[in-house]
């Protein structure tokens, strides 16, 4: 496994990998969601490039940026025995140069959810995005549902830039309990990590009503907020059942949707969805 911060270094390395490589960019403090991502790109490639890298301009100013749980010895560890070709942990300075200037941006799709109450994450999670495919080169790039917006916004801009890769979604790796893995669960003291399971059961039982043929999204939306409503710790940011490729509020599911929702659990923000039909 070759450790690599320099820029030189990483497209060195990667001009002398032959075949088929797969990339997952990370933000570290890896947690097995992550590491199912990689062996999906393991299995799927001859090589593998996995990024570490905490992008300072996807955190709004009042974000956990300087917070956010870092770990990188462990992070090794944890992927070493994954058979990863190679971990690239570059610096802010390689990423962001002085003078830095130069954003991609995608539009419609960043406005609703985690683009308004988040401004500018998008713009940041774009660029960082645009800059690792362009500096490893991947044939296929591996992202969770978890975040089901980023996906989508990737998804756009991978085909408005005519970046050729394919980009590849993996499930969401759950706690026994349903508790979607994040790095931020971190930050969950024991009272809050129970109160946390709420987002599950709203997600459940929303989709319980769907599956008995319930389509009228506001029903669904009322029911996500009933339950979170239950659990006094939960403080809800949004709550949404949106079209799956527009991500567009709905009045009635008839194509693809996603269930979807911001929760803070005291002062830990929590995202996690579900994908309907
Ligand atoms: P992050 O380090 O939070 O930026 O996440 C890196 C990648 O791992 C992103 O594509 C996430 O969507 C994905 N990811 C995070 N949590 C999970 C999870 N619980 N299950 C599957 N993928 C995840």
């Amino acid at each position: 496994m070759n450790i690599l911060s320099s820029l030189l270094d990483l497209r060195t390395k990667r001009l002398s990998l032959d075949g088929k490589v797969g990339l997952v960019p990370t933000m570290g403090y890896l947690h097995p969601g992550h590491l199912s991502l990689v062996s999906r790109a393991k299995a799927e490639n001859d090589h593998v490039i996995v990024t570490i890298f905490v992008n300072p301009t996807q955190f709004g100013a009042n974000e956990d940026l300087s917070k956010y749980p870092r770990d990188l010895e462990r992070d090794l560890e944890l992927l070493k025995p994954l058979g990863v070709d190679v971990v690239w942990n570059p610096s802010a300075e390689i990423m962001y140069p002085s003078g830095y200037q130069t954003w991609v941006n995608v539009e419609a799709l960043t406005n609703p959810l985690e683009g308004a109450m988040r401004p500018g994450h998008f713009k940041g999670v774009t660029t960082i995005v645009s800059k690792i495919f362009n500096a490893t080169q991947p044939h296929k790039a591996y992202f969770g549902q978890k975040d089901a917006q980023q996906v989508a916004v990737i998804r756009r801009m991978t085909l408005d830039l005519n970046f050729p890769i394919e980009i590849v979604v993996c499930p969401t790796l759950r706690e026994d309990d349903g508790l979607a893995m994040s790095s931020r669960n971190k930050y969950l003291n024991d009272e809050e990590r129970k109160a946390a399971t709420v987002l599950f059961r709203s997600l459940s039982e929303a989709k319980k009503l769907f599956d008995a043929g319930e389509r009228d999204a506001d029903v669904l939306r009322n029911k996500m907020k009933e339950v979170l409503g239950s659990e006094p710790l939960a403080n809800v940011q949004y709550v949404s059942c949106a079209d799956y490729d527009s991500l567009e509020e709905l009045n009635l599911i008839e194509n693809k949707a996603l269930l979807s929702m911001a929760v803070f659990i005291g002062k830990t923000r929590l995202i996690d969805n579900f994908v309907l039909g």
